[in-house]
């Protein structure tokens, strides 16, 4: 910050909308909670977007993978989450995991685990068992919150591109939302006011305490720029590394020191595809310079990632790795 400050001119902001609930944020969070609202009788509600679809972290983030839902033979993650997955199985290509419905879950029968391990998520290792768990694919993921939208048109209000920028307060309570568009600054007024923006943007700027838990151990406490890579086959690369421990190993020293933090290749929904999740920490997730350098820090080490692999693993690759 320079220590420089302006003062914004005070200024006419008009309503664009007014509702019962207003949810900020799309993401698993916020978008269960508008269709959660509609599917208990409200029919008055808004849910608000800085981008141009839902999902968050689990569409534009590629965070993937939904893991271990499961305890033994019990699934113990239920509604919203699961519908996903049922509602996606049954679109070619958009989920991978073992179906509940079959009895797999929990079974430690090696021919099982073993068909589900290359998919994350969806087995354990101590001891080895398949759990419920799956990998989403996000485009299709993006298309089926859509979906389950439109299915509530008569009762949520979709406005992405719409980014809440402050909270509109009386006292103590939330009365609504400033929100920045490519319209300008415009608000939304509301009874009820849901901040599902994952940072807790609408309640930090309200004044309430939040954290932003900054502790090597925490995970939440991670920034990451999931990626993924093309034009490889898991099945052929965890084979790959059974057959090349060692150099299996040395693999994962070097690609730690090449990005500066650990990572590695983990099946997506498809063989094609791998999916690089990864944790940096000491970054607030609240601070501009912190998330550009998580982005950009990561962006600029993916090519030497990918010539690495390729030369490393040139069978596997077979040359064709793209991002
Ligand atoms: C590095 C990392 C790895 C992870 N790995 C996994 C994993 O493997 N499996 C797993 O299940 N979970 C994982 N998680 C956790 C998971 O991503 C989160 O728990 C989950 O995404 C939280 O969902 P959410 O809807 O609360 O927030 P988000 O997914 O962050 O969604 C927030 C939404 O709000 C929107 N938004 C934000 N601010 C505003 C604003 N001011 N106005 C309007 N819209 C706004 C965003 O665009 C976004 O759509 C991981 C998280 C991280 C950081």
């Amino acid at each position: 910050m320079s220590g420089k400050t302006i003062i914004e001119p005070q200024t006419t902001v008009p309503v664009y909308d007014e509702c019962d609930v207003l949810v900020v944020g799309g993401g698993a969070a916020g978008h269960s909670a508008a269709i959660a609202a509609a599917r208990a009788g409200c029919k008055n509600i808004i849910l608000m977007e800085r981008y141009g679809y839902c999902g968050g972290d689990v569409t534009g983030g590629y965070v993937l993978l939904i893991p271990n839902l499961s305890f033994h033979n019990k699934v113990y993650v239920r509604g919203i989450q699961e519908e996903w997955f049922e509602r996606l199985q049954k679109i070619p290509g958009a989920v991978a995991g073992p179906d509940p419905k079959t009895g797999v879950i929990g079974s430690t029968n090696p021919a099982f685990v073993r068909a589900w391990g290359p998919v994350g998520g969806s087995t354990r290792v101590e001891p080895p068992k398949v759990c419920f768990g799956f990998m989403v694919e996000p485009n299709q993921m993006k298309i089926e919150m859509d979906v389950m939208l439109d299915e509530h048109k008569d009762s949520i209000r979709v406005m992405y591109h719409s980014w809440g920028c402050k909270p509109i307060m009386e006292g103590n309570v939330c009365k609504g939302v400033l929100f920045e568009s490519k319209e300008g600054r415009k608000a939304v007024l509301a009874k009820v006011v849901i901040d599902a923006t994952g940072d807790a943007d609408i309640c930090r700027l309200a004044g309430a305490p939040t954290s932003s838990a900054i502790d090597d151990d925490c995970r939440c406490s991670s920034t990451a720029l999931v990626y993924r890579i093309g034009g490889i086959s898991m099945r052929e690369y965890s084979r790959w590394r059974k057959e090349n421990p060692e150099v299996a190993m040395q693999m994962g020293k070097d690609l730690a020191d090449i990005h500066g933090f650990r990572s590695g290749l983990i099946s997506g929904p498809t063989d094609d595809v791998a999916w690089v999740n990864n944790w940096q920490p000491k970054r607030d997730c609240s601070k501009i310079a912190d998330l550009t350098a998580t982005e950009m820090g990561c962006r600029l080490k993916i090519r030497e990632v990918l010539n690495y692999y390729k030369e490393v693993c040139p069978e596997v690759c077979r040359g064709k790795v793209k991002l």
